[in-house]
């Protein structure tokens, strides 16, 4: 195992609830170190280039509309083995199917806003770390 980072965004459902500080305890109870974080409101031209991904799926428009309907909080987490032991604590994406004690199973309101997105492999959030943040604002 190495000492990895991955990119975390906490998304308009938690932030309008005041849900930012209860995630982030999660987060460093788990061991994930908060390296960078800036609450930014995205443009639709960067949440549509984010989740260029998912630009097939029928979700896709309503997902970038929801990413743009208020702040979110951008987030680089570090840890040993930090992509899939963020993507432990986060839950399955359906709120329905994460285990007791994740954040998705304690905070998300459906499927879409789920509370928090986090990278699902360490080339994608090498590239959605450098997509958000310059390497001067990140403080390890
Ligand atoms: P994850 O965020 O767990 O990696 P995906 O990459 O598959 O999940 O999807 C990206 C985001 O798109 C999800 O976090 C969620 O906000 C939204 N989403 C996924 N599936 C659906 C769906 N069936 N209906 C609406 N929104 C969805
Ligand atoms: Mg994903």
């Amino acid at each position: 195992m190495a000492v990895e980072r991955t990119l975390s965004i906490i998304k308009p459902d938690a932030t309008r609830r005041n849900l930012t500080g209860k995630i982030n305890a999660v987060f460093e109870d788990a061991g994930l170190r908060i390296v960078a974080q800036k609450r930014v409101q995205l443009t639709e031209a960067q949440a549509g280039a984010f989740y260029a991904v998912h630009k097939e799926r029928p979700f896709y428009g309503e997902l970038v509309s929801f990413m743009i309907s208020g702040p979110v909080v951008l987030q680089v987490l570090e840890a040993e083995n930090a992509v899939a032991k963020h993507r432990d604590v986060m839950g399955a994406t359906n709120p329905k199917d994460a285990a007791p004690g994740t954040v998705r199973a304690e905070f998300a309101e459906s499927i879409e806003a789920n509370s928090v997105h986090g990278s699902d492999s360490l080339e994608n959030a090498v590239n959605e770390i450098r997509f958000f943040f310059a390497e001067t604002e990140i403080v390890g």
